[in-house]
């Protein structure tokens, strides 16, 4: 039976049919071997006397000028990113800079009455509405969908590209109003998505979790245009959490450099080409397993040319799959997978259908395969063939 011979070719070992598995967060802990293999060159040791200060240097008081020079070494030798004339930001992750940058970008002396709306493209990053509207501030407001979107004013619009949950590459919706952009280009990196161009919007975030999956440092960036901008933002993580650890920081530069340098090598230590060939081969595996039955269907994406890697057919692998759920019965597909012992985020907090769910494909593979297993057992299930 071809689900049968499906079976095997995703190893099955066994079902446990009690265990719960875990893919709501896009925890990236599916690198932990690579990082393990490369131990001893990314390890660091750091003495009791060092980085007592609160600041790093006299010109950009809490961006350590190491971490600097590897973010923009990285960018160059990826080719994601433009940094010349760049200011660069550091945050606690970017979340910290996600509200930053709504800070900077809708200060006080901007505007004195109403807060200045929020949006983006459904289905978008579910963080946002929470981030947004956490601390109800009177500087800003989520607003919610930018593709129906209508009103004149100030707006900022979060694009992220490639799109968390659902990989896409996107571009601004909203064309009425005097808005702002911010680029949450988190996952443009070549493990996740062809590098089709070098991007240069004026705000653009990053982060060392996705890049490297070295989610606990805590570490994002920021590309900024405008001075102006790029200090607000450093002000507000002054008042937020005076600076980012510079620990994490040194620690960041450590492995941020040894990517750089790995770009080099054509082998298994390259990270890149490492970490495409893993997130390849997971949704080769999960295609597989989906296109037993008609119960769950994928996102496809175009193959396009990547500038990174030279090669004209390169297709998006992203960290998320975003996953709709055909049962004619089933209106909700989170509740559905709970039951089945699978924790998935609900289409609805990405303002979308629950008839989706957003997998996190980035964790450990013993859970991945898990994930695997107990589709495969759902289907048949349903099949009659269990
Ligand atoms: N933006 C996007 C699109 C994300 O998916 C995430 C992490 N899930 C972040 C920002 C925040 O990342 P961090 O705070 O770990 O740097």
């Amino acid at each position: 039976m071809v689900w049968k011979e499906q079976a095997a070719s995703v190893n099955i070992s066994k079902i446990s049919p009690h265990e719960i598995i875990n893919l709501d967060h896009g925890d990236p802990t599916m690198f932990e071997p690579y990082w393990r293999k490369m131990s001893e060159k990314c390890t660091l040791v750091i003495s009791g006397s060092q980085f007592m200060s609160y600041f790093s240097d006299s010109k950009n008081v809490f961006l350590e000028p190491e971490l600097e020079n590897e973010i923009k070494r990285l960018h160059r030798v990826v080719g994601n990113a433009s940094v010349d004339d760049y200011h660069v930001v550091v945050g606690t992750g970017s979340t910290q800079l996600l509200q930053a940058t709504l800070y900077a970008l809708c200060s006080p002396s901007d505007h004195d009455s109403s807060p200045v709306n929020v949006v983006s493209a459904v289905p978008y990053y579910s963080c946002y509405p929470e981030l947004t509207n956490f601390l109800r501030s009177g500087l800003y407001k989520w607003r919610g969908d930018a593709q129906t979107y209508n009103e004149g004013g100030p707006y900022i619009e979060f694009v992220t590209s490639p799109n968390n949950p659902d990989g896409t590459m996107r571009e601004a919706t909203v064309k009425k109003g005097q808005g702002k952009l911010v680029h949450d280009l988190a996952y443009y990196w070549p493990q996740y998505t062809p590098i089709t161009s070098c991007l240069g919007y004026d705000t653009m975030l990053f982060t060392f979790s996705k890049c490297t999956g070295h989610a606990g440092s805590r570490i994002g960036w920021a590309l900024v245009k405008d001075e102006a901008v790029a200090k607000k933002m450093t002000q507000f993580v002054g008042i937020n959490t005076i600076g980012v650890s510079k620990e994490s920081q040194i620690r960041a530069a450590k492995i941020l450099g040894h990517v750089s340098e790995s770009c080099l090598n054509p082998g298994p230590e390259n990270f890149f080409k490492t970490g495409q060939i893993l997130m390849a081969e997971r949704w080769e595996k999960l295609r597989q397993v989906v296109a037993q039955s008609e119960m769950f269907s994928l996102p496809h994406y175009p193959k396009q040319h990547c500038l990174f890697t030279g090669k004209f057919s390169t297709q998006a692998h992203p960290a998320f799959a975003w996953m709709k759920c055909n049962k004619e019965d089933t209106e909700d597909c989170e509740k559905f997978l709970r039951g089945q012992k699978i924790i998935t985020r609900n289409g609805r907090r990405f303002g979308c259908d629950p008839k989706y769910v957003r997998v996190s494909l980035v964790g450990k593979e013993e859970e991945f395969k898990l994930f695997l297993e107990r589709l495969l057992a759902i289907q048949g299930a349903s099949d009659g063939i269990n």
